[in-house]
């Protein structure tokens, strides 16, 4: 008998058929004799018609009832998913996130989760009971319903299995694993049968969103076994493990893009000590999170700055520069929302030259111009024009020899 997690996301939820075929799937893994908790998701599409609804009302709105209004979309599958349960002769009931607790932070949408009380919900599997979860909420130290980001489900998934201590935690997709890359942009993307937690944490961290990076942190940190696999089919998924588990391991596991990022490049700023800090630490303040950045070579005492921040900051990270402008003593301000963010990372780079000049000449030879670049131990990333995105992923997949 084993302890297993099981989260299903938006896809795998998406209307009644679908909630039944999840239904269906957790009494098998309760049949075999196994004590089972659910995670779900809202149905696909209903968070982000919660969302536009905020933004439409105003664009400013008040993050605690933004909580209040896109936790509900789980609130919904999480009820209807105990209800198919229940018609099969299961015995389950729904669980919002106060009510278990799961306790957060105070940062309403991004909360991180501070602590799951687990010994309810292990006294009811212990009668056979299933819990279904509501993904992605909690509460907060305000009473408030909080929310845990876009993608929180997986998170939500990750931190119940470790206050559970199961001995799984099973994400269940659209897709069948993870792959090379994502395998809606390169269809010969390649599965894989395993892939780091640090792999895994630096793709999620740099765009492939087939599980929040936040999750990933915490299986890492909590040693939860988590695999990734489909909701509609038996294959195989990819599990997610320690380095030493991995026997064959590629220079290259995989690439990513980003589409959330905008490039700002600040023209003539004085080319002095303390600049970098006159620029960076305005932004820092207004909790603006800048991600690669450059610093040009200088002449005539001046040079540009060139970084890039989340597409959503944009509008904000202008403004705190043009009120900072003064401190500052730039010439002029540019800014462009249509660049893509390419990564390829690998644990195998630690020990392998080459990784970083093969992109590049990659890139050169589909004639795409490289804007930044930024790298880590296991990563390399470059900044392009927005329309190179699927040129350059896959261009990248096949010179790193990735493709099936
Ligand atoms: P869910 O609603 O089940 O959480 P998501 O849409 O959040 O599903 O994540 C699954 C998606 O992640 C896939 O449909 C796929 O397009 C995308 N994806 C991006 N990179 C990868 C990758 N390397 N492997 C698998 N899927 C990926
Ligand atoms: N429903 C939430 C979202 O769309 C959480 C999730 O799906 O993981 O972001
Ligand atoms: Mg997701």
């Amino acid at each position: 008998m084993a302890r297993i997690v099981m989260k299903f996301g938006g896809t795998s939820v998406a209307d009644l058929d679908r909630i039944r075929n999840v239904a269906a799937r957790v009494k098998a893994e309760v049949d075999q004799g196994n004590e089972v908790a659910v995670v779900v998701s809202a149905m696909a599409g209903a968070t982000n018609q919660l969302v536009d609804w905020c933004q439409k009302l105003s664009p400013l709105f008040d993050a605690r009832e933004y909580d209040a209004v896109v936790a509900t979309g789980e609130q919904v599958t999480a009820g209807l998913t105990a209800i198919a349960l229940q018609n099969l002769g299961v015995d389950a009931r729904s669980w919002m996130g106060w009510q278990i607790a799961v306790e957060t932070d105070g940062q309403h949408g991004k909360a991180r989760i501070a602590s799951i009380e687990g010994e309810e919900l292990i006294a009811r599997m212990k009668i056979g009971q299933i819990p279904v979860v509501a993904g992605f909420q909690g509460i907060g130290p305000d009473n408030r319903i909080t929310t845990l980001g876009r993608g929180g489900s997986d998170t939500s998934a990750v931190a119940l299995a470790a206050a559970l201590q199961a001995d799984r935690c099973d994400i269940y997709t659209d897709v069948d694993g993870i792959y090379t890359t994502d395998p809606r942009i390169v269809p010969n993307a390649r599965k894989l049968a395993k892939i780091t937690y640090e792999e895994m944490l630096e793709l999620a961290s740099v765009g492939a969103k087939v599980l929040q990076t936040r999750s990933v942190e915490l299986a890492m940190k909590e040693r939860v076994r988590v695999q990734v696999l489909s909701s509609f089919t038996d294959a195989p998924g990819t599990l997610v493990v320690d380095e030493e588990e991995v026997v064959e391991q590629e220079i290259v596991a995989g690439v990513a893009y980003s589409r959330d990022e905008a490039k700002i490049t600040v023209r003539k700023v004085p080319d002095r000590p303390g600049i970098a800090a006159a620029i960076f630490g305005p932004l820092s303040d207004a909790h603006v999170n800048v991600d690669m950045i450059v610093q040009n070579l200088g002449a005539d005492g001046t040079t540009d700055m060139t970084f890039t921040v989340g597409k959503t900051d944009l509008p904000r990270a202008l403004q705190v520069l043009e009120t900072a402008r003064q401190g500052i003593g730039y010439a002029e301000i540019a800014s462009d929302p249509n660049v893509a963010k390419i990564s390829v990372v690998g644990v195998g780079m630690r020990s392998h030259a080459g990784v970083a000049s093969t992109m590049f000449r990659t890139l050169a030879e589909r004639g795409i111009n490289i804007q930044v670049i930024s790298t880590s131990e296991i990563k390399v990333s470059v900044l392009v024009a927005g329309e190179y995105i699927e040129l350059a992923v896959r261009a990248l997949h096949t010179a790193y020899e990735l493709d099936a």
